[in-house]
């Protein structure tokens, strides 16, 4: 059997980070197989679900590389759920009830107050066909439950959590339908992962106990339930998921200089005791890609850790690979001179002002001025070749008898305006011989 995963976010806002990890870990589990990676967009609730969304998490997904094998709505899918629904409502397994969320809510704190799990008691269960009529008859619309089976012990084998034990009757069946018509979340994802295909849902803990009624519902719908395995959730370096790192979506990495490959270094292996490492590609990851190294202590996301591995990430960039988002005139020669002084691509258009000018340079005392108009001078005489920089210091050192940073450090502050930068090898030759020859008079004139 094909290894099919799914991502299925609902198109209620931008996706963030935590999401992108579980699209990231569900796209490498399929690559990994040579299965296919789905995107499913669970839209059924049609007041909070916007196109702008759906459009937006295409997006997020290309810039990461996790380019699904198919696209489903499930607002495409509603004839399919009623049908679903209508054959559960006949074989029993869904059944309608009449309390309002008020009535829900004081049997809730009477139990709570016995000190019982606040399990529904199942109360519309025990209403007569009359009664029920009645019901109907004075205008009450039933929202309905999905009837859990008691008698079948839940136990599935998780990806990462391990032997799963739930007693059915220590749960209230779960409402699939609302009064007016809505589905909730429970069933359309089961009748659609049926319909798909899908053979392994990864996704957060938050879903254990869903988990544990969906399983009931692929038995009640004759199916087979696929393989499941739930991630601890994200926390920051502070210990939670602070609000501002729960919102942090694509647009904001991608507006702070952020590589994809860095993301997705760092997240395919954030919650494992694996060693991140930014130099390997997406095919690397998916073929090391276990679940079984993930634990279940909550996944650490480390911002200043994701710098580190952007830069080394960047530091690895090609000139292809960075061309159009170049400043105009940089080339390749440029680029390799540059990038090892960049964090971040983007930084790059800041030292080629540096190349091109024009460049605010310090103030230099006396002597510093006379050393700058000797190196003008031997500058001006000496062939340029190809690696003008050692030719010049050469030349200076032995001349002067400066060595060190006071055979270096005025010359590139002088040639540069900066103390530090790239290395002056690479760069005086992108400068090139007239404009430092400015730069080192202007210097030494002022
Ligand atoms: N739409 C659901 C959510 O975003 C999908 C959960 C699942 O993966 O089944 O929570």
């Amino acid at each position: 059997m094909t290894v099919t995963t799914r991502f299925a976010p609902s198109p209620t806002g931008r996706l963030h980070v935590g999401n992108i990890r579980t699209a990231l870990h569900n796209w490498l589990l399929a690559r990994q197989a040579g299965g296919r990676f789905l995107l499913r967009i669970d839209d059924t609730d049609r007041e909070r679900s916007r196109e702008e969304f759906v459009e937006a998490i295409r997006e997020d997904l290309a810039w990461l590389g996790l380019h699904p094998d198919g696209e489903q709505r499930q607002s495409s899918h509603f004839e399919t759920y009623e049908n679903a629904f209508r054959q559960l409502v006949s074989s029993g397994q869904v059944y309608p009830c009449y309390e309002t969320p008020q009535e829900l809510d004081l049997m809730r704190k009477v139990l709570l107050g016995r000190g019982l799990p606040p399990i529904y008691d199942r109360g519309a269960l025990k209403l007569t066909a009359e009664e029920r009529a009645a019901k109907e008859a004075a205008g009450e619309t039933p929202h309905w439950r999905f009837r859990l089976d008691h008698d079948s012990p839940i136990e599935w084998t998780d990806g990462i959590r391990g032997a799963q034990h739930f007693d059915p009757g220590q749960l209230s069946d779960p409402v699939i339908r609302r009064a007016d018509g809505s589905w909730l979340y429970m069933l359309p994802s089961v009748i659609d992962d049926i319909a798909m295909g899908v053979t392994n849902v990864l996704r957060g803990e938050d879903h254990v106990s869903n988990t544990a009624t969906q399983i009931q519902m692929f038995h009640a719908l004759g199916a087979e339930p696929p393989r499941f395995a739930h991630e601890a959730l994200l926390v920051g370096t502070e210990g939670k998921l602070s609000k501002r790192l729960g919102s942090l979506g694509v647009a904001d990495f991608r507006d702070a200089g952020i590589e994809p490959a860095a993301l997705v270094a760092l997240l395919a292996r954030l919650g494992t005791s694996d060693p991140v490492d930014p130099s390997l590609d997406a095919d690397a990851l998916a073929s090391a890609f276990d679940l079984s190294r993930f634990g279940r202590a909550p996944a650490r996301f480390d911002e200043a850790e994701l710098e580190r591995l952007n830069a080394s990430v960047v530091h690895d960039l090609t000139y292809a690979d960075v061309a159009e988002r170049l400043p105009e005139g940089m080339g390749e020669a440029g680029w390799e001179a540059i990038r090892p002084n960049l964090s971040h691509v983007g930084e790059a258009g800041e030292w080629w002002q540096v190349v091109t000018g024009p460049i605010e340079q310090p103030d230099f005392d006396e002597e510093i001025r006379t050393y700058l108009s000797q190196a003008a001078e031997r500058l001006a005489g000496q062939e340029w070749g190809d690696d003008p920089w050692h030719t010049l210091t050469g030349a200076l050192k032995e001349t002067t008898g400066r060595k060190g940073k006071a055979l270096f450090m005025p010359l590139r502050q002088a040639l540069t305006g900066r103390d530090h930068g790239p290395d002056m090898a690479a760069l005086l030759p992108l400068i090139g011989k007239e404009e430092a020859l400015e730069r080192l008079h202007g210097a030494s004139s002022r």
